[in-house]
């Protein structure tokens, strides 16, 4: 408020009194003013107070007392003295900056500012200030007039009102939105059951009870019923009760979790096909303190579970094969690790799974094949090509086998290279029989040039006794009737033809042994006349070298179950020998003695001896330690071989031992002999050969020297011999001449031996003649079947004449 005098007007001019009076009506009309000055603010319904310019109070109302919550004490108490005052949003608000303040500095009026008095007992009220300068006439600021308006309960009001009107629209608003959330439920519910319906697998809901209030259409198809045959219904209702029951098992555990389960769940069509699905049954919280709901999810996954029980049936079928192989089959990844081996490996290794697979099978491999087979392995994967290697495997006996490997690529349906397959199989006999064959190769070889010198030999050694029987020949046709001449050459070719004919002899017998045709004649048989016999043969040699022999025997008989004639042959091949391999005048011991159930015959020399290297090799077919031609020696490498062979036919050993070249040679012959006494023999003891036999015989070959020089023979021992040279000619000439022996050629032009035979056992007179066949051929078939012809005898040419002789004697025997 501003409190503005009214201008007055030019004063009349007044005397003492007057002016007395004057002043005296002037001060009531002050003191009249200012008592209704300070009526009128009192009155006032609002808070108000006057102060002056330092801002003291100087007038209040009561209304004030009452905003302030005290009294102030007038022209002390400033006007904010005892309170302390906020802005609105209740920081301090400092004094100099309160409206009453700037309305006394600025001397202006300051409105519309609200502040908050604390009272002196702490409450707080809003406040309304308008705060104005008062001025003195000459309109300097003298003080200040405030008016404070108490809007507190007003405010409050206000708070209440704003509260009430909240509350209205928030109503409101949640009224509009349950009516939003209840369309967006409905349109949500009908989005679910589309989206459901539209869902390709299987969804359901069952209530509390079991009983079905949703299924999508692919579950109703599953379930091969209708929505209206489903709802309302229990698995019990609806399914065999197989089905239901693990339906409802499961549908209790999955309640009993928050999580719900998953599992699979099988369910036998109308078409009796079981089809399998896997399933997600969960709770679904009810509303509203409802019972809990079961959802169930599933997809149809029959095709699935039948294509990993067929993989698993054929996985299980080929570990089964490649466990039963008979070759160690392996299996890699696509990064070279060993993911299968079959139980063949681990049987032949005796590694187990955590010592093979990955790339530890390496470590069952020999040292030094390892990594020439890890870098095989390797560069093949790298290239994803077959690939096929060999390595030696330790099997779980401590000893290597030489294996083959090889692999394929496995791959993918789309062609991705997977890994390998590959088998290991034991090529050790293989690589022995390899080795063999090898060596048997060179063997082959060995014999084969062996052979090739054997015939050179062979060619060498029969033309040596031709050259003097030729020369012979030709000095018996010089020689005329000079009977020394002739005797000398005829002692020479006999001793040459003896050689062919021992050389043929050894030849056919080395065959026939090779072949094993040969049979032993076998009979109780005394040592003594082996030893004789054998003497008897080989002492023309030995003497011819002017050797000299000491021959050793036991003292009381030894008897053994030999072939005489044989066993005689071994030892006479061994004298041979003896005699050929050292110098002339040498001296030969033949020694026998008994050892318990054997008999040991060593024959020794002091000749040239046998080298070290070439004692065990002797024996062997064609060796000769001197392989050369022009050898002074003679043979065909192939005596001791014969005694070998002979020897061990009945039972026996035999050894060469020399302490080498010109350290004379000793062969040791060990023979089982027979303990007991000696019952029959074969001895040809006292079995005095006839000097003639005087029989009527017919001669027949188609070589008419043969036939001769044997007619001529057989003239000379004194029998009537005739000659013919084919097989008709025979016939005819035996019918008149009934020879009581016909010697027999086999060989021959028109008909041979064997027809010729036969036509005379056909014959009254030929039944009781004797037929000896005469041939080339001596081997056990031959002689079968010259036996079939109808012969008595098998002679093989050219017959010894010993031989012949003893033959006639025999026949003479059995036919006087
Ligand atoms: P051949 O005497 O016909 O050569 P053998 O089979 O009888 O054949 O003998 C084989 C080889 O053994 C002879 O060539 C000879 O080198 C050696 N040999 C045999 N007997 C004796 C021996 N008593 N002393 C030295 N070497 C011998």
């Amino acid at each position: 408020m501003r409190l503005q005098s009214k201008p007055s007007e030019r004063p009349p001019r007044t005397s003492a009194r007057d002016w007395q009076v004057l002043c005296e009506s002037l001060q009531a009309s002050v003191e009249d003013s200012e008592c209704r000055y300070r009526q009128l603010i009192e009155g006032l319904p609002a808070a108000t107070y006057t102060c002056d310019a330092e801002g003291r109070v100087t007038l209040f109302n009561e209304a004030a007392v009452e905003l302030w919550g005290r009294t102030p004490e007038l022209g002390k108490d400033l006007w904010c003295g005892s309170w302390r005052i906020y802005r609105v949003n209740g920081t301090p608000l400092p004094l100099d900056q309160c409206p009453m303040a700037i309305a006394l500095r600025e001397g202006r009026t300051v409105t519309g500012e609200e502040i908050v008095i604390e009272r002196p007992d702490g409450t707080r009220r809003n406040v309304l200030p308008h705060p104005q300068p008062i001025r003195d006439l000459s309109g300097r600021v003298v003080g200040g007039f405030n008016m404070l308006v108490d809007i507190t309960e007003r405010k409050c009001d206000e708070a209440k009102l704003f509260a009430t009107q909240e509350d209205h629209s928030r109503r409101m608003a949640d009224a509009i939105e349950a009516a939003r959330d209840r369309k967006a439920l409905h349109e949500s519910e009908e989005r679910f059951a589309r989206f459901m319906q539209h869902f390709p697998g299987l969804a359901w809901i069952k209530d509390s009870s079991g009983r079905y209030v949703f299924a999508n259409e692919a579950a109703q198809k599953a379930f091969q019923k209708a929505a209206e045959e489903l709802y309302g219904k229990t698995d019990n209702e609806l399914f065999a009760a197989k089905t239901a029951i693990q339906f409802t098992a499961n549908d209790q555990q999955a309640l009993s979790s928050d999580a719900g389960i998953q599992t699979i769940e099988t369910l036998e069509h109308d078409d009796g096909v079981v089809h399998y699905s896997l399933v997600n049954k969960f709770p679904i919280p009810g509303v509203e303190g409802q019972a809990a709901l079961i959802g169930g999810m599933a997809i149809d996954v029959t095709d699935r579970k039948r294509a990993e029980e067929s993989l698993r049936e054929s996985e299980e079928r080929f570990r089964r094969m490649a466990d039963h192989a008979p070759v160690m089959i392996w299996v890699t990844e696509a990064d070279g690790h060993c993911s299968f081996l079959g139980k063949t490996w681990y049987d032949f290794t005796g590694r187990t799974p955590e010592e093979s697979l990955g790339f530890d099978w390496i470590e069952a491999m020999h040292p030094n094949d390892r990594a020439a087979a890890r870098e095989t392995f390797l560069a093949a994967n790298e290239r994803q090509e077959e690939f096929r290697h060999e390595y030696r495997l330790l099997s779980k006996d401590g000893s290597y086998h030489w294996m083959i490997d090889a692999a394929a690529p496995r791959l993918g349906d789309d062609g991705t290279f997977l890994g390998y397959i590959g088998s290991v199989i034991d090529i050790s006999n293989r690589k022995k029989m390899e080795e063999v064959l090898r060596e048997s190769q060179a063997a082959l070889l060995e014999a084969d040039r062996r052979k090739d010198e054997f015939l050179a030999l062979l060619a060498h050694e029969l033309r040596n006794p031709l050259a003097p029987i030729r020369t012979g020949l030709e000095l018996l046709r010089l020689a005329g009737d000079d009977r020394s001449v002739i005797e000398e050459v005829r002692l020479t070719m006999d001793r040459q033809s003896q050689q062919m004919v021992r050389l043929i002899d050894d030849l056919l017998d080395v065959s026939r042994i090779t072949r094993g045709t040969v049979e032993l004649r076998t009979g109780r048989v005394e040592l003594a006349w082996i030893m004789e016999s054998a003497v008897e043969t080989a002492r023309p040699v030995i003497e011819e070298m002017g050797h000299k022999m000491t021959v050793r025997l036991p003292n009381r008989p030894v008897v053994l179950e030999a072939d005489p004639t044989r066993l005689a042959q071994v030892i006479s091949n061994l004298l041979n020998n003896a005699a050929k391999y050292m110098k002339r005048g040498g001296s030969i011991d033949l020694n026998a003695e008994q050892h318990g159930g054997s008999v040991v015959i060593s024959v020794k020399d002091r000749g040239i001896g046998i080298p070290a290297e070439m004692i065990d090799r002797i024996f062997d077919m064609f060796i000769q330690v001197d392989g050369s031609l022009d050898r002074s020696h003679g043979g065909l490498g192939i005596g001791l071989t014969l005694v070998k062979r002979l020897v061990e036919m009945h039972g026996g050993t035999v050894e060469a031992r020399s302490d080498g070249p010109d350290r004379g040679s000793e062969f040791i012959v060990r023979l089982p002999v027979v303990l007991g006494l000696l019952k029959e023999t074969n001895n040809l003891d006292g079995q005095k050969i006839a000097a003639t036999s005087k029989r009527r015989i017919l001669v027949v070959d188609d070589n008419e020297n043969a036939a001769q020089m044997l007619g001529m023979l057989l003239k000379a021992l004194g029998n009537d011999v005739r000659m013919v040279f084919d097989g008709l000619s025979a016939i005819k000439l035996a019918a008149e001449f009934r020879p009581d022996v016909v010697l027999l050629d086999i060989g021959m032009p028109q008909i041979d031996g064997y027809e010729t035979a036969r036509l005379i056992r056909q014959e009254p007179w030929g039944s009781t003649l004797v037929l000896a066949a005469l041939t080339g051929w001596g081997q056990e078939d031959d002689k079968r079947r010259t036996r079939e012809a109808g012969f008595d005898h098998h002679f093989v040419k050219p017959v010894e004449p010993a031989v012949l002789q003893k033959f006639l004697a025999d026949c003479k025997a059995a036919t006087s």
